[in-house]
């Protein structure tokens, strides 16, 4: 084991936790504990919120300038970290190094800068009549984070929470905590107040709750599984916090007759498969139309079998293993129901090579996948694609929209109209059409049971504001 960690970050320093219990850290790689985090308490909770509301009215009257150069400053001391960061990501998630380096790395540190120059100008008040309207921070922020992109989802409430005027306390998840320990060093470095971000580890029944519940949070903001996000919204609610929910998701990517199915499919597996398909946006539906579907599967076959797996720190890898043990039983369970309703096995699949040691599943492909069933209804969160035939594009919308949730989504067209008018009618809270980039600044959040809110951009800064009039 290489690091035993006893303390939280409380009120600008480092301190001991409240109790002795620890939670170990795994490599899911190698199946090796590799580090120790403390077993947080409500008692440690208390502390991090009280330090969270004594800095707010300091932090919150702060002008927009420091905030942002405080925030510059937390830029440059993670981009110092920028290699550590990525290598321990692969470390305590997997994520292949070259691909922890570009998203697990660079994306948050793009978030970061984009909230830089939004704290630098603030939302502008407004004259309605008499009224004055103004902005203000909603005050102390509970954020709960998941462990598949365990820097980015910190950093897509941290930053625009204090970019706002907000004070955090944050709770990563305990399976991936020890990339929040490197962010907290470059809080510390960066010199940002006392008592303005606080870190406290444990689990989610016992910390998170205890944030989720705790009468002076005033916006908990979680983004992890739907089931969660429910109780969080539940505990919330007994005393009208506010919540912001980024949830579960099951996207369709739509391939219409005329697309280039080519390219619609090797980008649509690299999607699918991303992270080892433990991304919320994945599209893990594919809808094909009936004239080009055999062409797509025989596509989608080639590039599954393609991928290496492996060491994520091997330059060639390009499928690191699942999170967790129990994450991978979860997955091989939905890949046998998907079998046995009746989808016919095309890559991949439970007799597949996998390497000996670390908890990882062969990429797989399942088509004739029936639209109601499990696997094209479930979340997996493993890199298992379902492909569904679709007639026409009033079918692919209806099987597109069949499902409990509405995050993300694709259509690829020849005619860009045509894929328009169809991402319209998709209820979700994105679609990419053509294969068109990710934009870290476009609002990004769920339509459903996907969620509440929007993070990223301006629009993720709304989350930490609230309005109020002023009559004259
Ligand atoms: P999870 O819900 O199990 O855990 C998320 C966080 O909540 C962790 O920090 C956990 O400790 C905590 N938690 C667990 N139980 C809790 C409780 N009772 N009260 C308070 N906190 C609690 O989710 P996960 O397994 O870590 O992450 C995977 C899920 O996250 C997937 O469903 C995925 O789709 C979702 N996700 C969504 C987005 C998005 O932006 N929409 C992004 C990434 C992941």
């Amino acid at each position: 084991m290489d690091l035993a960690r006893t303390d939280f970050y409380l009120d600008g320093r480092w301190v001991d936790a409240c109790a002795d219990a620890t939670l170990p850290v795994h490599n899911p790689a190698t199946e090796e504990v590799v580090a120790t985090v403390p077993a947080g308490t409500a008692a440690d909770v208390d502390r991090a919120v009280a330090a969270a509301r004594a800095a707010f009215d300091g932090w919150a009257a702060t002008a927009p300038a420091e905030r942002a150069a405080h925030l510059d400053r937390l830029h440059a001391a993670l981009t110092a970290r920028a290699d550590d960061i990525a290598r321990t990501v692969a470390r305590e998630l997997g994520t292949p190094l070259k691909l922890a380096a570009r998203v697990q790395t660079g994306l948050p540190l793009t978030v970061l800068r984009g909230y830089v120059d939004l704290a630098a100008r603030p939302p502008a008040q407004e004259t309605v009549g008499n009224s004055l309207v103004v902005r203000e921070p909603v005050g102390v922020v509970g954020a709960i984070t998941p462990w598949n992109y365990p820097l980015h989802q910190v950093m897509a409430k941290l930053a625009p929470a204090l970019a706002a005027g907000c004070t955090v306390v944050l709770k990563p998840s305990e399976l991936t905590p020890l990339v929040s320990y490197l962010l907290f060093d470059a809080i510390h470095e960066a010199g940002l107040p006392p008592g303005v971000v606080n870190l406290v580890t444990g689990t989610g029944p016992v910390v998170g709750e205890a944030i989720a519940a705790h009468p002076d949070v005033d916006l908990v903001s979680f983004t992890g599984s739907t089931a969660t996000g429910a109780r969080i919204a539940h505990l919330a609610a007994d005393r009208i916090a506010r919540v912001a929910l980024e949830l579960g998701g099951k996207s369709a990517n739509v391939i219409l007759d005329d697309a280039d199915v080519v390219t619609a499919v090797k980008v649509g597996v690299g999607n699918a498969f991303l992270n080892s398909g433990q991304t919320c946006t994945a599209w893990t539906r594919m809808l094909v139309h009936r004239s080009r579907y055999d062409e797509a599967l025989t596509l989608a076959a080639k590039a599954a079998q393609a991928y290496r797996l492996g060491d994520p720190f091997a330059p060639d890898t390009r499928l690191g293993p699942l999170v967790s043990a129990a994450q991978r039983e979860r997955v091989r369970g939905h890949v046998a129901r998907g079998l046995a309703d009746g989808g016919r096995l095309v890559a991949g699949g439970p007799d597949a090579p996998v390497p000996d040691r670390g908890w990882f599943v062969a990429p797989t492909v399942i088509a004739d996948v029936d639209p109601d069933s499990a696997l094209a209804q479930e979340e997996v969160f493993g890199p298992v694609l379902a492909v569904i035939p679709v007639d026409d594009d009033d079918h692919a919308v209806a099987v597109a929209n069949n499902s409990r949730y509405g995050l993300a989504g694709a259509v690829w067209s020849a005619d860009e109209d045509r894929a328009l008018r169809v991402a319209r009618r998709m209820r979700t809270g994105a679609v990419d059409v053509n294969g068109a980039p990710f934009n870290p600044l476009a609002p990004f959040g769920g339509y459903k049971q996907s969620g509440i809110g929007r993070e990223l951009g301006r629009y993720g800064l709304d989350e930490f504001l609230q309005t109020k009039a002023i009559q004259r």
